[in-house]
């Protein structure tokens, strides 16, 4: 039991790891929140029954993803952090008994707000001056976005009434539901791709380097909290009130509650009213008013004891199960989806929905002709939860998966230990497809102006028949295609070529290992730093390194043992594709990080103290035992000690192990960028 517990935590956390990249890196989520909430809450039940399973790099232990590139980083003055989730009346009445029970039984007030959904923001005033602000990131290190935000009419750029000398707040910026209509309406006339919902398409406006798109995009913040201590106010309440008077915008909803009963009754009026807010709201946060008590309740892990989040339920309709198609992934997966009769949900038809694999499909006993629930939230894939069982139809059937490849005939394979069946065939037209498509997608070798549409033309006209072939395309034959214009070729030849050069673990990524999605592919070329070292090592030497559990190595180690992917990688190689993870060359000084003085305290859990001093000393850091104000920043592990302490005091930038990797990592990858 204990092994499959850890064989299913393992899958998860790959799982959710690879959401949260396209969630938090990407803003282009595959799943539902309501799916992504779930898998989280069976890897939190995983690791509560078995604690020997939770990991430090565990995603039930971090909030968000690191930085991206391209922003400079903002170091927190206080960790943003995320919120703990109630489903249902229980779970908040058991958080609101718990809280009391902290603080000695103590009466308190609580302030129920709308859960904006958008993109959480910390905005930071000098002498009532805006003067920086950042993205939540990693919950520690954020992006810098001042220039961006500073385009956001409601958020002021001095304050209307005197202010401390700094003052930091905290609010969700978002884009208003009409304004992403009125942006997909155009999207459509000009025949471009719709964008999926406001949320994610707000994140991007904010989370790209053009001042300008955001500025054309008319978003707006609501502003929800004050940070720092020594404040002017005592409760949160009252803090929501003085925000209000230096110019922030406060949402006019927030309530302040005296019981539970007043609690339920603000959350039943907005699970309906929502829909006529010109915002997304996906649940109402509830925090405890006192700032005197927040400061006893504390933090506990990712999220403050003293603050909830009571998430709406996700839009459901009942319609009836017509039959049960397959689609096959890139990685060979025979991916059964329903096929429904159109419902309208949440004003949109929907006509398909996931139905993850056989196992799930029996487990719930959903059978084709059976009247099932779906639930859908923005404009992801919906997904079926459920049959109805009472009104089962006698002639409801059983689903099975086919034996064979319902595209190229092969006899279908399910390994031992796997939810998915495969089609083991590489060569299998579908499987090409969609793995072509994930090669040139935003987070893979982002090969721009090769859509969808394009990838299938190259496959049907046989030009591009394995992910080599993109690299001998030559212009003339992208002109040949129906509707193909110059400016397009010229476009798609000069991504192709620069894709070439892209980082070690885009192409890792990109080649469509299974269960290596780029978390995976970053922690590998931290292991190895070349494609051939990668597939030299045995399937026991990568399951030692730490977040590769033996499924994954099992299934690294099989793909470079394939000859079909031997001779591929030898194409891109001989195109000139980049395979290798070059160290910084030294730079006028010597190597990277000289000049530089690190302190590493704590343990981390990917190296030994030793070997994280010796990895920076390679770099040319100096590595000192205290923190002084010459410390250039300070590596932190668990259980910290006096150091970290003294590192806040002196305001030097603290690196926790996440960020330290990606800050060697980032040393390695981007030979171009300057400074550390
Ligand atoms: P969270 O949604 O659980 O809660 C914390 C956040 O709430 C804060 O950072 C802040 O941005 C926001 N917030 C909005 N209104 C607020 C208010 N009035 N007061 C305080 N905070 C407020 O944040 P999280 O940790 O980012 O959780 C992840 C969320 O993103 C979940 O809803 C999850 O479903 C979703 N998610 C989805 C996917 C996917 O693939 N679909 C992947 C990752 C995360």
């Amino acid at each position: 039991m204990v092994q499959a517990a850890a064989e299913r935590a393992e899958v998860l956390r790959g799982e959710i790891r690879s959401h949260n990249h396209r969630y938090y890196a990407l803003d282009d989520p595959l799943i539902t929140d309501a799916e992504y909430d779930r898998l989280l809450q069976e890897l939190r039940r995983l690791e509560s029954e078995y604690p020997e399973l939770l990991t430090p790099d565990s995603p039930t232990q971090r909030v968000g993803a690191a930085p991206a590139e391209g922003f400079k980083q903002v170091q927190h003055s206080a960790p943003m952090l995320s919120l703990a989730n109630a489903f249902d009346r229980d779970d908040l009445e058991n958080w609101l008994r718990r809280t009391k029970a902290l603080v000695g039984g103590a009466e308190f007030d609580l302030v129920c707000e709308l859960k904006i959904d958008g993109l959480a923001v910390n905005l930071t005033y000098e002498n009532g001056v805006f003067t920086q602000g950042a993205t939540r990131g990693d919950g520690r290190v954020g992006e810098d976005v001042t220039q961006n935000l500073r385009t956001i009419r409601s958020i002021p750029l001095t304050l209307l009434a005197e202010a401390p000398e700094r003052l930091e707040v905290r609010g969700e910026v978002y884009l208003p539901v009409p304004e992403f209509r009125r942006l997909n309406e155009e999207r459509q006339e000009k025949g471009e791709p719709l964008y999926a919902n406001p949320r994610n398409t707000g994140a991007g406006s904010v989370r790209q380097l053009d001042p300008q798109i955001t500025a054309s995009r008319n978003m707006a913040i609501w502003v929800y909290s004050l940070v720092g201590v020594d404040l002017p106010v005592d409760n949160h309440w009252e803090a929501l009130e003085w925000l209000k008077q230096l110019g922030f915008r406060i949402n006019p909803h927030n309530r302040l509650c005296r019981s539970v009963q007043e609690v339920f009754d603000f959350y039943d009026h907005w699970v309906e009213a929502r829909h006529e807010l010109p915002y997304e709201a996906d649940g109402v946060v509830i925090k405890v008013s006192p700032l005197a008590l927040q400061d006893t309740l504390g933090v506990v892990g990712r999220e403050p004891r003293w603050a909830i989040a009571y998430k709406f339920p996700a839009e459901r309709a009942v319609t009836r199960l017509l039959n049960i198609g397959i689609n096959v992934g890139r990685t060979g997966s025979l991916n059964p989806y329903a096929v429904l009769e159109p419902v309208v949900v949440s004003g949109a038809t929907v006509r398909n929905a996931s139905l993850h694999n056989e196992e799930d499909i029996h487990r719930k006993d959903i059978r084709v002709g059976d009247l099932v629930t779906i639930e859908r939230a923005g404009d992801v894939i919906p997904h079926v939860i459920g049959p109805i069982l009472e009104q089962r139809p006698e002639n409801a059937e059983e689903f099975h998966m086919p034996s064979e490849c319902p595209v190229c005939g092969t006899p279908v394979v399910k390994p031992a230990g796997e939810a998915m069946h495969r089609c083991p065939n590489a060569t299998c037209p579908a499987q090409f497809f969609e793995l072509l498509k994930h090669f040139v997608s935003k987070g893979a070798t982002d090969i721009d102006g090769l859509g969808e549409k394009w990838c299938q033309i190259l496959i049907d006209k046989g030009l591009v028949t394995d992910l080599a072939g993109l690299y001998s395309l030559r212009k003339e034959d992208l002109l040949q295609l129906d509707r193909m214009g110059d400016k397009l070729a010229t476009r798609i030849m000069a991504n192709i070529e620069s894709s070439k050069q892209k980082p070690l673990p885009r192409l890792l990524f990109a080649i469509g290992i299974v269960h290596v999605g780029s978390e995976i592919a970053e922690v590998l070329t931290q292991a190895y730093n070349s494609i051939d070292a990668i597939a030299d090592a045995t399937e026991e030497e990568l399951a030692e390194i730490p977040g590769i559990g033996p499924k994954i190595a099992a299934s690294i180690a099989a793909y470079f043992r394939t000859e079909a992917n031997k001779s591929m990688i030898q194409k891109l190689r001989d195109a000139g594709v980049n395979m290798r993870q070059e160290a910084r060359p030294a730079n006028q000084d010597g190597l990277p990080l000289s000049g530089k003085t690190f302190v590493v305290t704590g343990t981390l859990s990917g190296f030994s103290r030793k070997e994280a001093e010796s990895r920076l000393k390679s770099l040319g850091g100096k590595i000192t035992s205290s923190v002084t104000r010459n410390t250039d920043y300070l590596v932190v592990g668990e259980s910290p000690g006096s150091k970290l302490a003294s590192a806040e005091r002196l305001g030097t930038p603290v690196l926790d192990e996440e960020a330290f990797t990606k800050f060697l990592d980032d040393l390695i990858a981007e030979p171009e960028r300057t400074g550390v």
